[in-house]
């Protein structure tokens, strides 16, 4: 069956997290492109909803709802962007500050350790890379880095310092993948797991499939057409949603994929608006209440 090809990207970063262009840049730029509808799925956060949907509104652009929350578990890395989440969902807004508080407090003993290493950093200087609410990242702190000339890009500075085997990286204290698809359950999201070939993670698909995984993004810029087949199959195989998105993040070289850059079938939006339908009863949402 042939499927229409739409422009969909349902994997987008704002200044609401590590994205370099503000919620509204970033709707602006999918209307130029002819986007007919983008997902917003900021780390840990949905503050850059409201300002993207004002930007949207009565331009036909589709604005999904969404947010990337990482998880970890000894295997690996593992995001799950939560799709068509209920922003307004008061338990999952109360998760979503606990973990800014705690990435605050983590973003702090970087810069004491960056310190220590003779590349001090003022909070104020990161803090700058970092408008709006959002919460200070490593990728705030690797632009502060490149600002100050300690690195020549921000790759150098995760790969030489800040990154998980670097001597100023700090571990985070996460939720497993399966308190994260709870959390996004319970607020009538679609649990989808991002980039599990980038990740590394694609055999644990079945087993997180069981745990109530709805989705797999099956189509990311760094997938390779293997790669795509082979999660296309076992999406198909676990009964899962497949999805796609570019992860962008912003304009600036090194900065990833231009947005609406992944091509997928339109189909996969009317999928998964069926599936948010559905996730939203209270019903679905309750079951999933013990999670939390
Ligand atoms: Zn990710
Ligand atoms: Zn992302």
């Amino acid at each position: 069956m042939q499927f229409q090809q739409g422009r969909v990207d349902l994997h987008v970063h704002t200044t609401a997290s590590d994205g370099s262009l503000t919620p509204a840049q970033v709707v602006r730029l999918a209307l130029e492109q002819g986007l007919a509808a983008i997902a917003l799925t900021d780390h840990d956060t949905v503050e850059g909803l409201a300002e993207a949907w004002a930007a949207a509104s009565g331009t036909g652009l589709e604005v999904v709802p969404g947010v990337e929350i990482s998880s970890d578990w000894p295997v690996g890395d593992f995001h799950i962007l939560g799709l068509y989440i209920d922003p307004w969902d008061g338990p999952f807004n109360e998760c979503l500050q606990s973990m800014k508080a705690a990435r605050l407090g983590r973003a702090r003993k970087i810069l004491e350790r960056l310190a220590a290493l003779g590349m001090p950093l003022e909070w104020d200087e990161v803090a700058r890379f970092c408008t709006g609410n959002c919460a200070i990242g490593r990728l705030h702190i690797a632009r502060a880095m490149v600002q100050r000339g300690y690195v020549s890009d921000v790759h150098q500075a995760f790969q030489r310092y800040i990154g998980r085997d670097g001597p100023a990286y700090v571990p985070r204290l996460r939720m497993t993948p399966v308190e994260v698809i709870g959390l996004i359950r319970r607020a009538g999201g679609v649990a989808v797991l991002a980039h599990p070939a980038a990740s590394g993670v694609v055999e644990y698909i079945p087993i997180l499939a069981s745990m109530g995984l709805q989705g797999v993004e099956v189509w990311y810029p760094d997938h390779s057409p293997e790669d795509v087949r082979l999660l296309f199959q076992l999406a198909r195989q676990y009964h899962l949603l497949v999805t796609g998105g570019s992860d962008f993040h912003g304009l600036e070289s090194g900065a990833g994929a231009p947005l609406g850059s992944v091509d997928m079938p339109l189909q996969v939006l009317w999928q998964l608006q069926q599936a948010a339908e559905l996730a939203r009863q209270p019903e679905e949402r309750s079951v999933f209440s013990m999670a939390l």
